[in-house]
């Protein structure tokens, strides 16, 4: 029977420390919702008096039709564009891209809640992709890309802008001018880069040293001494970015990756009609696309685990239901998407770390 973890509401004071010792909520009957076929447990705090159900700490909290989540996320993590996957589910396009959006902004929080310290022999890899919003040669962006080597598991990307190439032809010419009465294009990439870089950093705070392996850009050296912080024993290893991109090139792993990304999300495309208008939006699919390497898929085709498992992060693989079920925006407090009871991700972290010992 399910027992809610804390009260939903933020204010409260058994939001963040709910007693243990005596019960700090009541039962408070239930509904029946359309769009399911049992009665939903309701809840009264005793702290604000307020009331709440089940559905509150669900992901598909105030959804009209929870039942097609999993389905829009397995379309969107196999490159299926949001028009065509609104044909495919009977939806029309702005519901699927509200529904898209929350998705993803639940799959970012996802994603960022089951990382944990990263495990000694860690090799990190880092690379930039290259893509655009909305017009190639006035709007580019970079999206740097983080992965460990080994597990392949994806830490961190996003998207940033990079300043745009004015082309050569007239209609260029007039529309980077329209664009520069606008203002000036800014440089994203090196705040990306960092933001990236640390991410990763904090998952190796406790680790004496770090590998990490790049291409030859100049830039690189002075931006990882900086996100890992002075006095890091740092072991950089670089790869000539005209090598050939085979599977003898040490930077395999991250070109690999590169390449599903850019094939298994749309918007990556190249010579496609998948667009990302607005690079918040690239940031989301971005998020879809990590969710779906990290958590559901098997690190290589004859492996059994994903990349999270063999990391130690999660312990089995995930099934699309389960990345749709329980809200993520309370951090590491939030619900474990796994657990049998209502526990934490942080309780589940922690008694794992005792089971270990
Ligand atoms: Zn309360």
């Amino acid at each position: 029977m399910f027992e809610p973890p804390r009260c939903p509401y933020r204010r409260c004071a058994f939001h963040l420390a709910p007693t243990r010792d005596r019960p700090w909520f009541v039962r408070h009957g239930h509904y029946q919702p359309l769009c399911r076929p049992h009665p939903v447990p309701r809840f009264r705090c005793l702290s604000c008096r307020r009331s709440f159900s089940r559905q509150t700490f669900r992901m598909d909290y105030r959804d009209h039709r929870p039942d097609l989540n999993p389905k829009l996320f397995r379309l969107l993590a196999s490159g299926v564009g949001l028009r065509q996957s609104s044909r495919l589910l009977g939806l029309s396009l702005r519901c699927l891209q509200l529904k898209s959006r929350k998705l993803g902004r639940h799959l970012r929080r996802l994603n960022l809640n089951l990382q944990a310290p990263l495990p000694a022999g860690s090799t990190l890899q880092f690379d930039e992709l290259e893509t655009f919003e909305g017009m190639r040669t006035l709007r580019p962006l970079t999206v740097p890309l983080l992965i460990e080597k080994r597990s392949r598991f994806i830490v961190w990307a996003e998207a940033a802008p990079i300043p745009a190439r004015h082309r050569k032809t007239r209609h260029g010419w007039t529309r980077s001018q329209e664009l520069q009465r606008k203002g000036q294009r800014r440089d994203g990439s090196r705040r990306a880069c960092l933001r990236t870089l640390g991410r990763a950093a904090a998952l190796a705070r406790h680790l004496d040293a770090i590998a990490i392996e790049t291409d030859e850009k100049r830039t690189y050296p002075g931006l990882i001494r900086k996100a890992f912080g002075p006095g890091r024993r740092i072991a950089h290893e670089t790869t000539k970015s005209t090598r050939r991109r085979d599977v003898s090139n040490p930077l395999f792993a991250i070109n690999q990756t590169e390449a599903m990304a850019r094939d298994l999300s749309g918007r990556l495309r190249r010579q496609s009609w998948l667009v990302s208008k607005e690079r918040r939006y690239l940031d989301i699919g971005l998020a879809v696309f990590i969710a779906w390497r990290n958590l559901v898929r098997r690190r290589f085709n004859y492996d059994s685990a994903s990349p999270s498992q063999v990391l130690g992060f999660t312990p089995r693989r995930m099934s699309e239901e389960e990345l749709c079920s329980w809200r993520q925006d309370w951090g590491r407090r939030s619900i474990h998407p796994l657990g049998s009871s209502a526990g934490s991700i942080e309780r589940r972290a922690e008694r794992g770390a005792m089971g270990a010992r």
